[in-house]
């Protein structure tokens, strides 16, 4: 890898910033300023750094509405909040799909606008943990913070993810290598586990890789709990690992002292789906019979998990709440917004601080061509190509302050370092400004009736 050298040109310094890239939301970094823009970043991987480190070619600059040639132009700000506005009120089965990127205060008024106007309010766990979270309610919620894994854990698990790449400071900031209260040597002080089918630069950093077959992960930990349980298993070999291996690890896994599962989509999405997150809760419930254990989902974008806990906390589930019946309804398949697209049921779709256009399958893309589309994004991608109305937010956690939720549940309150563009406006004003305007159009549409 060439040698950079390290910024010396920058004004101020602000210590302790949030990363707003994955869900260890590492909240210590350092931003390097210079002329109100951020030069440098200190601390962060090259995920977060590079996320940090403004693109100013694809930032999202100016409000603007799709004109009648099929053009994005530019507009002022209470033309599109009107027209944005408008057609929310106007909507029968509005979608408001994304949140993940944002903060949870924004997420305070986009519930208030969807209880309004009775819409459907997801987030990017329809296409990722949702399994995870589906597990969660049928088997119970073994949790515990990155700062007991650091503190405590002689042995962790990584099953199903590549925290080396997904996540590149998690086995440095909190897993297997820093010095914790009761892990004094570091990472001689714990076992590391990889399970997953591939040789992953996770498992190449790990003292033990467990490469079983592809979806073969429920047939494993099922093995595993019979093993726990006292049971002799009848095949020599299960999902291609030597029953012999299964009785090692059972063996280390039930005599270390304190023990944590980290899964990923690798787990959640194999094709036992939420099953396989229901076997690896049952095992974690069956080895603290023994000793302690506790399991974490990776999650993956910085408030995926915040959208999930403040969905759960204030509306009783934790993502694809329908609002239409005017209370809040959640019915996986019916009500999430990949099953919604498809069968063509939204009017109006409302995406923020996400990326449909690139995530989601054609046939839910395609409806998003046929009806109308509200980004309030900060930067240019594959949505804004779909999208009627583009209003322009800011960057949490740069820009803008706000509560984010980390992998674990921990809160976690990003600071603003500079300011954002003068064109631009927080996404919690957006949200809250569109709120205020729908009020007011079906205020104005019931008192004349
Ligand atoms: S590990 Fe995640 S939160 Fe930490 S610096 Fe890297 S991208 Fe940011």
């Amino acid at each position: 890898m060439a040698y950079e050298e390290p910024i010396r040109d920058y004004d101020e310094l602000v210590e302790n910033c949030t990363c707003a890239f994955c869900g260890c939301n590492c909240d210590d970094l350092t931003y390097l300023i210079k002329d109100g823009h951020v030069v440098g970043v200190r601390h962060a991987c090259r995920l977060g750094a590079s996320k940090v480190m403004e693109d100013m070619d694809q930032r999202l600059l100016v409000p603007m509405i799709r004109n009648d040639e099929g053009n994005l132009v530019e507009t002022d700000w209470d033309t599109a909040l009107d027209k944005a506005a408008e057609l929310i009120a106007g909507a029968v089965r509005p979608v408001f799909y994304g949140w993940s990127e944002t903060s949870i205060e924004t997420m305070k008024h986009g519930i208030k606008l969807g209880e309004l106007v009775g819409a459907v309010l997801d987030n990017q766990a329809t296409i990722c943990h949702g399994p995870s979270l589906q597990a969660v309610q049928n088997a119970g919620y073994p949790v515990n913070t990155l700062g007991e894994v650091k503190n405590r854990a002689d042995m962790i698990v990584y099953s199903g993810n590549n925290a080396m790449n997904s996540h590149p400071r998690h086995m440095g900031r909190y897993s297997a290598f820093p010095r914790g209260y009761f892990r004094k040597r570091g990472r001689f002080d714990r076992t590391i586990v990889t399970m997953d089918p591939r040789y992953t630069d996770t498992a190449k950093m790990s003292d033990i890789w467990v490469g079983f077959e592809q979806n073969g992960d429920y047939e494993f930990y099922n093995a595993m709990r019979a093993v726990l349980r006292g049971k002799k298993l009848k095949k020599d070999v299960i999902s291609g690992i030597p029953k012999e291996d299964i009785e090692e690890l059972v063996e280390a896994m039930k005599t270390t002292q304190y023990g944590s599962l980290f899964f990923g989509l690798g787990l959640t999405h194999t094709l036992s789906k939420q099953r396989s997150i229901d076997i690896a809760i049952n095992l974690i419930q069956d080895l603290n019979k023994f000793t302690k254990w506790n399991l974490v989902p990776m999650r993956g974008h910085f408030n995926v998990n915040g959208f999930n806990i403040f969905m759960a906390f204030e509306m009783g589930f934790p993502y694809g709440v329908d609002f239409s019946r005017g209370y809040p309804r959640y019915m996986n398949g019916e009500t999430n917004t990949i099953d919604l697209l498809t069968r063509e049921e939204p009017d109006v779709f409302m995406v923020i601080a996400a990326d449909p256009g690139a995530h989601f399958p054609g046939g839910a893309n395609r409806h998003l061509t046929n009806i109308p589309v509200i980004q309030i994004d900060i930067h240019w991608g594959p949505s804004t190509e779909l999208a009627d109305i583009v209003l322009p937010g800011s960057f949490i956690g740069v820009e803008a302050a706000g509560t984010s939720y980390r992998m674990d549940g921990v809160p976690i309150y990003m600071k603003k370092a500079i300011d954002k563009p003068e064109t631009c406006r927080d996404d919690e004003w957006i949200v809250r400004e569109l709120h205020e305007r729908v009020q007011k159009i079906k205020g104005e549409k019931i008192a004349s009736k």
